[in-house]
């Protein structure tokens, strides 16, 4: 029953249900769920109340602003807060599948290999003035199967590939867990899994991003929903998973993407039509 739990980097929890449930286990409020729903509606609209930029988190399934939080909070008050200065949108990207081929798991740096076309969507990324960021599910790490070290150095060889092909990745963010697979400290039900939309409301702290201005592109349908989950709007390409996911399976799209794209330079264009900005690409 625990619906809503939210973990800061440090593992700490920051919010959940478990006072309201615990007074539950009390008998305090025991066969009244309208009690329970109001209590745990208090508890959390006083945490988004206290942290504004956790509703970008909630908005998804809590489609009103609790009354409270459009204030502008006080200067060095804590951790940066969504507002003015929140100001740069990012184009998170997935990495296997939709920046390189999708192999399975990437236990060797020989195994990642970019697709053809990616070094010119991210320089487009660069030039519309986004971050480029990506965010990758490597639960090969949980699963014993390579290391996080390995994941640094794939992406130390990503970073130079596209810093060769005149690019810049602003940052890249990994997830090493498996809510059921391995061991500790790798097993475990984290937030920064996709689909849920931990790493990219950390890149959004770390970087000042706004998330509403946001988009993702990936070929699964994680991707999408982790995307939707933060607050961005998705991209589909159908590169990697994505072609199989669209013809074979389409009843599972639960987030409804802005677009489907042939691959990730694709989308970077579709973007670029969207904001009029289209003519910025050309010679990218
Ligand atoms: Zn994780």
């Amino acid at each position: 029953m625990p619906v809503f739990s939210w973990f800061l980097p440090d593992g700490r929890l920051l919010i959940s249900y478990r006072p309201a449930i615990h007074a539950a286990r009390q008998g305090a409020i025991e066969d009244d769920v309208r009690a329970l729903t109001r209590t745990c509606t208090a508890i959390l609209e006083d945490e988004i109340r206290r942290r504004p930029e956790f509703w970008m988190w909630m908005h998804n399934r809590w489609r009103t602003r609790p009354p409270g939080t459009e204030r502008a909070q006080p200067a060095g008050a804590g951790p940066p807060r969504r507002g003015a200065r929140m100001s740069r949108p990012a184009i998170f990207m997935d990495r296997d599948g939709t920046i390189c081929e999708e192999v399975g798991y990437v236990n060797h740096l020989s195994r990642c290999r970019l697709l053809p076309r990616s070094l010119e969507a991210i320089r487009g990324v660069n030039r519309l003035g986004y971050l480029a960021v990506v965010a990758t599910n490597q639960s090969g790490v949980a699963r014993g199967l390579f290391t996080e070290d390995l994941v640094r150095a794939v992406h130390d060889q990503l970073r130079g590939w596209v810093e060769s092909g005149g690019g810049r990745l602003d940052a890249l963010y990994y997830c090493p867990h498996h809510p059921r697979e391995g061991a500790p400290p790798y097993r475990i039900e984290c937030e920064c899994r996709k689909p849920r939309p931990g790493m990219l409301v950390r890149a959004a702290r770390e970087h000042d991003i706004d998330l509403s201005r946001s988009w993702m592109i990936g070929d699964s349908l994680v991707d999408l929903e982790a995307g939707a989950a933060a607050g961005a709007r998705v991209v589909h390409v159908l590169t990697g998973y994505g072609i199989g996911l669209r013809d074979n399976q389409p009843e599972r799209f639960h987030v409804q993407p802005a677009h489907t794209a042939t691959d990730l330079l694709a989308a970077v264009r579709f973007i670029a039509a969207q904001e009029g900005r289209a003519a910025a690409l050309e010679g990218a």
